[in-house]
């Protein structure tokens, strides 16, 4: 018999997991010709995706070249991004207008940064989903030590060094400790004309405790870990708007040079499109056995949905959460499954049950539970570490992974800085002049000079009033990163998502 044509979109946790089962079992590789077709040519590894951000883990140790996996697995890869599907004709299209047809689709596309609708934040934050935003924030952390050094006036300092961290998931909690763990361990020793004072980190967090997914103990743990360190944490704020430089929690403005969006996330407009069953953020409900539900109810057979872009319930009726572990979890399933068709052998239910969550705070720090039992301090660390480098594919990047663990415990962050600055720096920050006038603090860009000195005005305060920039700054340059911004995306939050506004 002619083998199925089987299409995998997404070759992240979920589809990498049903690739490799397809590829492990000679009947499946004879029963379905299969195509994993991937934006990137790369599998990245999410959770040490704050690691690389500051430079505890080199950016490449993350990744997986998914042409060499296809190769092991005798499957064909198509670098490619998925733009439509039509179920009815059970065709993908592609950007470049290719088109393919498929008997059995698996639809693994993850999921986009969720801005919930929040003005201003899409244009002016800077999302953490991608190698690039990591690659990006460490660049632009080092960047702006660099100009601090350089500023005349401790308010410029203080504002160029003004951080803020909006989503208080695991992804908000892991970014903040590591980057005041640089800042404070590595870049201040180095930079003689910055002290300690002239750096805010803020966690904002709409909820009333950190981490909403893990144990309250928990939480508080990670709290009073981050205020140790320095870090200002606000719970109970909601973000209601951010404008250049400037978040709002209600009408309180906090101030802050960058700002880092980690509140949540939600399927890609290619799978919030699709005509199906959808739970509200946009998750395709499937059902038990993680096929595509149908507006009137009905399971698709051989339409799969996995991972972050699913919405499958739990036995006790909540939604699976969006972690790396469900996603493995269903891959491994649904390729199970397609091997198990391939031998004419049927499948029960997908079942699952979360092993418990790990958030790292940096060197030496983390907080974790497994199978139940909670563990906190270094060891907590050293599982972290362990269970990471486990989960890594292929040897290579556990080697790699394990030596960069092992060279940070003993060598500090390296701080070279070696993007351009223009991929870092919107282009008014590129113009910032950091020369005071005498007897001033230096100047604020018009817009900000003119929101400050209006009486009553948010972002008033002294701090930045007195800031001085150059007469160029003027202009105030549209933020440059607005294309970045263009995919929105909402999540369900750290159990079920990673943080909200
Ligand atoms: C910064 C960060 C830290 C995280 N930390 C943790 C953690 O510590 N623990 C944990 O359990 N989970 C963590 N997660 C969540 C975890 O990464 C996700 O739950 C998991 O990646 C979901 O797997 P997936 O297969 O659904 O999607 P992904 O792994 O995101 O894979 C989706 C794939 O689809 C591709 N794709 C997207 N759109 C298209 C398209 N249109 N056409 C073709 N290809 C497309 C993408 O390039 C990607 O390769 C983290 C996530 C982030 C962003």
């Amino acid at each position: 018999m002619a083998p199925q044509k089987l299409i995998i979109l997404g070759g992240g946790f979920g589809g990498l997991d049903v690739a490799r089962a397809i590829g492990r079992s000679a009947a499946a590789r004879s029963g379905w010709d299969t195509r994993l077709i991937d934006k990137e040519n790369f599998f990245q590894f999410n959770p040490l995706l704050p690691a690389v951000a500051v430079g505890a883990v080199e950016t490449r140790h993350i990744v997986y070249p998914l042409r060499t996996m296809a190769a092991h697995r005798h499957i064909r890869f198509l670098k490619n991004k998925a733009m439509g599907i039509d179920l009815d004709r059970r065709l993908v299209t592609l950007h470049n207008g290719l088109v393919e047809s498929y008997d059995t689709l698996v639809v693994a596309v993850g999921s986009v940064t969720n801005y919930y609708g929040v003005p201003g934040a899409a244009e002016h934050t800077l999302p953490f989903k991608t190698i690039v935003d990591a690659m990006r924030l460490r660049a632009r952390v080092v960047e702006l030590f660099e100009m601090a050094e350089q500023a005349e006036t401790e308010a410029q300092r203080r504002r160029l060094l003004s951080f803020a961290i909006v989503g208080g998931g695991v992804t908000g909690v892991e970014v903040a400790a590591e980057l005041m763990e640089m800042a404070s361990e590595t870049l201040l020793p180095r930079y003689p004309g910055i002290g300690r004072s002239d750096l805010t980190v803020t966690l904002i967090e709409s909820g009333s405790r950190l981490v909403a997914a893990a144990r309250p103990a928990h939480s508080d743990y990670v709290r009073r870990h981050l205020g140790r360190r320095g870090v200002r944490v606000r719970i109970d704020s909601a973000v209601t708007r951010v404008e250049p430089r400037r978040v709002f929690v209600g009408d309180e403005p906090v101030e802050a040079f960058t700002i880092v969006w980690t509140a949540g996330v939600y399927p890609p407009q290619l799978v919030r499109d699709l005509p199906l069953r959808h739970v509200p953020d946009g998750r395709v409900i499937v059902d038990e056995c993680l096929r595509a539900v149908d507006p009137e109810g009905r399971a698709l057979e051989g339409v799969y949905v996995i991972g972050d872009c699913a919405g499958a319930r739990r036995p006790d009726g909540r939604l699976q959460p969006q972690l790396s572990q469900t996603a493995i979890a269903m891959g491994q399933y649904v390729g199970n499954r397609l091997v198990r068709r391939a031998r004419g052998l049927d499948t029960g239910p997908f079942k699952f049950h979360d092993a418990g969550y790990i958030i790292s705070l940096g060197k030496h720090s983390s907080v974790l539970e497994l199978f139940g039992v909670p563990l906190s301090g270094r060891l907590a660390w050293l599982a972290w570490a362990g269970a990471y480098l486990v989960k890594m594919v292929g040897f290579r990047k556990q080697l790699e992974v394990g030596l960069d663990h092992i060279t940070h415990l003993v060598f500090e962050h390296d701080t070279a800085q070696i993007l351009a600055r223009r991929n870092v720096l919107t282009d008014d920050e590129l113009d910032l002049t950091l020369a005071g006038p005498a007897g001033s603090e230096g100047a604020a860009p018009a817009a900000d000079a003119a929101r400050a000195a209006a009486p009553g005005a948010p972002g008033g305060g002294a701090q930045t009033s007195c800031l001085h920039f150059a007469a160029e700054a003027v202009r105030v340059a549209g933020n440059s990163r607005a294309s970045a911004a263009a995919e929105l995306r909402p999540t369900g939050g750290a159990g079920e998502g990673r943080g909200t506004p």
